[in-house]
């Protein structure tokens, strides 16, 4: 799939024909032309397809075995990210995960089926490491779409989930480092000698950050299936949900066009409905590469808010999208360069470079 810069996607686009240096104020598309007009996109032969961020490279090979075994995409793209809930060494998702300001993990997770146009997610789940698997249950065996914290974790256990500890040692000396490192002012100090007197100031390595798993796959029946799962932002505030569990946000997917998913900062996709949005453009004919950029271009342009831009105005923080079509083409993009997803074509997993609105 060939990647486009930034001027080309401006000429394809076609929003507007404004010169590339103002595109931070350019009209985006902000909401779909149609969005109930049914344009299926043909489909390419049992060409099956997985793409996933970054960390998903064992996730992606087991859902492709199953997908190649003939199984729905939804069971592939679960078990695939089982294995990174599962993984206590990624500290962005299930166990092992970086936990709440409190020091408890707290996890997100929504998954999709394309056939069913059904959906199920969970929030804030404590105590249980395959979020997924809850969400598919609150898909499968009840009336509604989302459970959160209390509900979502009673739920889960009446399904016969053991609640266990998610926090690894790594994942509590990370908090608690970050803890004593938050503020001069509190009585929090890490390690220091006598002759130390600046302590407990923020180091950046100790700030907080993000991660996530998407995955999306066209399975041989030519049917779309996603997930998203994560422990969300690291040290959030206790009940913090981001955009991952939030459908039409952190994963959205629509059997006759496409399916699209996020990482990064959540509340940027949440107030963007980036995934829903993603599959729209897609069914207006927008390939996945353009209609990942047009979220990348939305997101950035409706930030008003100085704190989250850099010096020249533009969205500073990281957002990453995925997404994947009918006819097996692909694409992920940021709003800045330098990032990568994965793709399963069948063959072998192949990390690419995402497509880009500007170059860092
Ligand atoms: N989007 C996730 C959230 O905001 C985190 C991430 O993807 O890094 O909770």
């Amino acid at each position: 799939m060939n990647k486009i810069n930034r001027r080309e996607f401006l000429k394809t686009t076609a929003l507007t024909g404004a010169a590339a240096a103002t595109i931070n104020r350019l009209p985006v598309l902000l909401i779909p032309g149609d969005i109930f007009a049914a344009t299926p996109l043909s489909m390419s032969a049992n060409k099956p397809i997985a793409i996933s961020s970054g960390n998903g490279t064992k996730a992606l090979e087991l859902a492709m075995s199953i997908i190649k075994d003939g199984k729905d995409a939804l069971d592939a793209v679960i078990a695939g990210v089982n294995l990174v809930e599962d993984d206590p060494n990624d500290m962005s998702v299930g166990y092992g995960g970086l936990p709440n300001e409190e020091g408890i993990v707290e996890l997100d997770a929504a998954v999709m089926h394309g056939p069913s146009y059904r959906a199920g997610s969970v929030a804030a789940l404590r105590n249980i490491k395959n979020p997924s698997k809850v969400a598919r249950l609150v898909l499968e065996r009840s009336d509604h779409v989302l459970l959160v914290g209390e509900g979502a974790l009673k739920f889960a256990k009446i399904h016969g989930f053991k609640e266990e500890n998610l926090l690894t040692e790594k994942a509590r000396e990370a908090w608690l480092k970050w803890k004593e490192n938050l503020n001069k002012e509190d009585d929090w100090l890490p390690p220091h000698t006598i002759e130390e007197t600046d302590i407990g100031q923020i180091y950046e390595k100790y700030l907080r950050h993000y991660g996530t798993i998407h995955m999306s796959a066209l399975d041989m029946n030519g049917n779309l299936s996603c997930v998203t799962t994560t422990s969300g932002l690291s040290f959030k505030i206790p009940g913090r949900v981001g955009d991952s569990p939030i459908i039409g946000a952190g994963l959205y997917c629509d059997n006759e066009v496409g399916s699209a998913g996020s990482t990064g900062r959540g509340e940027a996709n949440l107030l963007n409905c980036s995934s829903v949005m993603i599959v729209e453009w897609m069914r207006q004919g927008k390939s996945p590469e353009e209609a990942c950029l047009l979220a990348c271009k939305r997101v950035n342009e409706r930030c008003r808010e100085k704190r989250l831009q850099d010096a020249q105005g533009r969205f500073k923080h990281g957002v990453t999208f995925y997404a994947i079509n009918k006819r097996g083409e692909y694409s992920g993009a940021g709003i800045f360069s330098g990032g990568t997803y994965l793709i399963h074509d069948g063959t072998e997993v192949k990390r690419k470079d995402c497509a880009y609105l500007f170059k860092r």
